[in-house]
């Protein structure tokens, strides 16, 4: 792990709040990721990932695919009595794994080639519409807005 990576975790911590965690577990009860996933487990919540990213071994967490199951909806930011931010802790791992060249799970855009989508997510969205998506997840959402402001020009 390079010494710029570490100091890019300490920044993500310190935005997310997440020292300040005192594992009451309310982002937990609100969580879809627990109705969504039929293997959702510890790792993966959003009070396992607040406690694995101050006490894991970087490496491990940020090659993690526990990191790519966050539906980044913010529940738990919003209940929690100490402010601390599971979808922004979440999303700074997801760009540290992805600037570290560490990240398997993820959607590229089909125009620009941007990672934009986890795959856990995808893949739940894609079954829960049967697959009848056409092409709206097949873009990011910059590439999506310029191309309907083409079509609309
Ligand atoms: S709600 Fe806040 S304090 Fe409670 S476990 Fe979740 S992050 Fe920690
Ligand atoms: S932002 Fe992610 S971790 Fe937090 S409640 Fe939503 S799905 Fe769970």
């Amino acid at each position: 792990m390079s010494e710029s990576i570490k100091k890019r975790l300490e920044e993500v911590l310190t935005a997310a709040g997440a020292c300040g965690c005192v594992e009451c577990g309310k982002c937990v009860a609100v969580c879809p990721m627990v109705e969504m996933y039929a293997d959702f487990g510890w790792e993966m919540s959003p009070r396992g990932m607040i406690r694995r990213a101050l006490t894991d071994d970087a490496d491990a967490l940020l090659q993690d695919p526990a990191i790519w199951y966050c539906t980044g909806c913010n529940a738990g930011t919003r209940v929690c009595p100490e402010g601390v931010s599971c979808r922004d802790l979440i999303q700074g791992l997801r760009q540290l794994a992805i600037e570290a060249g560490m990240a398997s799970r993820i959607r590229n855009c089909v125009i620009c080639g941007a990672p934009f989508a986890s795959l856990p997510v995808d893949d739940f969205v894609r079954k829960r519409l049967n697959g009848k998506t056409g092409n709206y997840l097949e873009t990011c959402s910059a590439c999506r807005q310029r191309r309907y402001a083409q079509r609309n020009a």
